[in-house]
């Protein structure tokens, strides 16, 4: 009887999505390695699997070569947030594109089926909108999120190339902005930022106007759509948009955290980043006709779950893992 427990690599395995996709993997009953440099995440995160006999922790770094037998790979590893992921911007590159060979090459060698986790920040500052998968995007390729953006871009390339070039069986997702529990509170990203601040009582700080626009996927959401697209039919590897198309302003989210949290918390007003998308919001039709997938939870239900969330940890219990939040 051919088996369909699977030996699954999860790169960036410890992190925010990528412990929920162990999860639930684990809980399917398959044969699980999470890998992880910890560099934006902490063991926490999978400490309640470490005692599961279908479970394995390995630390390392996706930019060293790695030999494994494996028969799927989730390639997740990749520090996301804008203060992470510019802390050092060098090494950022390295993660998306030696990352990106290292998996490749390992999917080749194994004949495994190899995911890249892209994103919608591969489509820059859009000036269509909202962005569908045929959009090639409008990115600074010298600005300071170009190390994040243009290594995405790069790491798409080689999964492309590997794909026409060795046949190498791959799936290629953007994901739009996620939010959820196991969010890093000192991550710098805008959800864990502002519901941190709500709860602390601190200043809720948005960065410009407050106009610029995010469409927010809850997590549970997001981690469907990239196991049905790891799942899917081998003649559709994307790149597809996963992404919830209700559309935010950073200002509404900030008055729905306060209203929520019931904050006394004042919003101020901080200098613009440079090179901040003015808007972002995906066209979902490939995913709902190709994958039979769109989100479920609006953004006021995530919210409380993540609000729930960030009451329940200790935060002093988390290490800030850089400066920038
Ligand atoms: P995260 O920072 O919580 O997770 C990334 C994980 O990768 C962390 O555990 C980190 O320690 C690990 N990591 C970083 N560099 C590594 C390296 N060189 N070697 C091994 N491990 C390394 O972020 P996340 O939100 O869970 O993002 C996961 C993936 O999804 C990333 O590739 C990110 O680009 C992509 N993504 C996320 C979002 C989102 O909104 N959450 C949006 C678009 C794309
Ligand atoms: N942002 C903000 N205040 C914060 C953190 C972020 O106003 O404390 C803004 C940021 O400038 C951007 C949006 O919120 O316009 C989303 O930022 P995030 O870092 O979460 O992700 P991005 O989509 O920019 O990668």
């Amino acid at each position: 009887m051919p088996t369909t427990i699977k030996r699954i690599l999860v790169t960036g395995g410890a992190g925010f999505l990528g412990s929920h996709i162990c999860e639930r993997l684990v809980d399917a009953g398959h044969d699980v390695i999470c890998l992880d440099n910890f560099f934006t995440s902490q063991k926490s995160n999978v400490a309640h699997l470490l005692g599961r006999p279908n479970f394995e922790l390995i630390r390392h770094d996706v930019t060293h070569p790695l030999w494994l037998e494996v028969d799927e790979i989730y390639n997740m590893a990749c520090p996301a947030a804008p203060g992470h992921y510019q802390y050092n911007p060098i090494k950022t590159m390295k993660t998306s594109v030696m990352g990106a060979i290292n998996m490749l090459g390992m999917a080749k060698r194994c004949r495994a089926k190899v995911l890249q986790a892209s994103t919608s920040e591969i489509y820059g500052d859009p000036e269509v909108h909202p962005q569908p998968e045929s959009y090639v995007g409008h990115v600074n390729p010298i600005g300071p999120r170009a190390c994040y953006d243009e290594g995405k871009r790069a790491a798409e390339t080689l999964f492309f190339d590997y794909h026409r070039s060795n046949k190498v069986n791959i799936r290629v997702i953007r994901i739009f902005n996620t939010y959820g529990p196991r969010m890093h509170p000192f991550d710098g990203r805008v959800v864990s930022n502002f519901i941190r601040q709500a709860l602390r009582g601190e200043d809720i700080t948005i960065f410009g106007d407050g106009q610029q626009t995010r469409s927010f996927c809850y997590v549970d959401d997001l981690v469907e759509g990239i196991i049905r697209m790891m799942n899917g039919p081998d003649d559709f590897v994307g790149p597809v948009n996963l992404g919830n198309p209700g559309e935010f302003t950073i200002r509404q989210l900030a008055e729905m955290v306060i209203q929520q949290t019931g904050s006394k918390s004042k919003i101020v007003q901080k200098p613009a980043t440079p090179d901040d998308p003015k808007q972002r919001k995906p066209v979902i039709d490939l995913a709902k006709s190709k994958l039979g997938w769109e989100p479920k939870v609006p953004l006021a239900e995530g919210l409380a779950k993540t609000i729930a969330y960030f009451k329940s940890i200790d935060m002093a219990k988390f290490r800030a893992p850089t400066p920038n939040y």
